[in-house]
């Protein structure tokens, strides 16, 4: 069934937090606080253009990153404007994403008796340089602690790492992205860094302290991260910022591309046919994929296609239903 989240974006104003990546100004100053009332009608808005079988396995989503750290009164407020419909049985439950240190007994309690059925913890690295140098004030340890709470408590679980932070490369996201598989959550996401104007990483990146990784090295990357945590059963919910907002106004560097996953799965293909044919010579061959998996073969606008031509591979793909997802065989 199409899972279905009443998407709603709480900016935390007065954060006292300065992560090098977050656009502070946009979120203190200009950004319309999210209503108890926007709330109601978002969710009613959801239920009348749904069937009720598919809101009631959907989702009331709180994203902005630090739901349980804004004004406690605030939260409750949102809390109880969304609660009545998971009670009543018309959406599946209420999902957050917060802080490390924004979780605690008192915290999960509150998040318990209003219906909140998964939390996301904002982890980005578990690397404490990483974490320190971006000045996310709180540590690899948190992150741990405040995610064995939340799975104490029975939630779903949701990590969201980071990738190509100020003084962070490829080998301390692929370790970030082992811990947490060992953790064992339920699902990740995968932010590789926007640089954005009024960051401190956008600073640092005029002052040539910083470099951020391009779309064609974040995609490398997460090729290499996708299947190491689905492989484990952990689902990867995103990969990429969405666009829209201020994304693209505001964006000065970095991997951002609205197709993000397309690219980082079809270099999933791409390296996995290219695995085997790299030792056959040169000449035509089939590719069989997955069903409907045959586009992210190709590549977006087909660059696999392209790329097996210039290495001398003419390569044909068709679907073969018996294949799994990320499995190639060639003929
Ligand atoms: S990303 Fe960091 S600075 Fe921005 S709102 Fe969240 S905690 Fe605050």
């Amino acid at each position: 069934m199409k899972h279905v989240n009443v998407a709603l974006f709480v900016v935390h104003k007065g954060c006292p937090h300065k992560c090098t990546f977050c656009d502070q100004r946009s979120i203190t100053g200009f950004a319309r606080e999210l209503t108890p009332r926007d709330v109601e009608e978002a969710a009613r808005t959801a239920l009348n253009s749904l069937d009720g079988e598919t809101a009631a396995g959907g989702e009331i989503a709180f994203f902005g990153g630090s739901f349980t750290m804004v004004r406690r009164e605030y939260m409750l407020s949102l809390l109880e404007s969304a609660y009545p419909f998971v009670r009543d049985g018309l959406f599946k439950g209420i999902r957050i994403s917060t802080r490390p240190d924004g979780i605690d007994d008192e915290i999960c309690g509150i998040l318990k008796r209003y219906g909140v059925t998964a939390v996301e913890l904002g982890a980005q690295s578990l690397n404490n340089r990483v974490l320190l140098m971006n000045e996310r004030g709180h540590t690899a340890e948190q992150v741990v602690s405040a995610f064995n709470m939340l799975k104490g408590y029975g939630f779903e679980t949701g990590l969201q790492m980071m990738t190509g932070l100020y003084g962070s490369d490829d080998e301390d996201s692929i370790e970030t992205a082992q811990k947490i598989i060992a953790l064992k959550p339920d699902t990740v996401r995968i932010y590789p860094t926007v640089v954005l104007e009024n960051t401190k990483l956008n600073a640092l990146m005029k002052e040539g302290k910083y470099s951020p990784l391009g779309v064609e090295e974040a995609v490398d990357l997460c090729a290499k991260l996708i299947p190491m945590f689905e492989n484990e059963g952990i689902t990867v919910i995103r990969v990429g910022l969405h666009s829209g907002g201020d994304v693209e106004e505001e964006f000065t560097g970095g991997a951002y591309h609205p197709a993000l996953r397309e690219l980082c799965e079809g270099r999933i293909y791409r390296n996995t046919a290219y695995e085997i044919l790299k030792d056959l010579p040169q000449g035509e061959y089939t590719l069989c994929v997955g069903a409907g998996m045959a586009s992210r073969m190709a590549g977006h606008k087909k660059c696999n296609t392209a790329f097996f031509e210039e290495k001398g591979y003419r390569i044909k793909i068709i679907q073969d239903n018996s294949l799994n997802k990320y499995e190639v065989k060639v003929r």
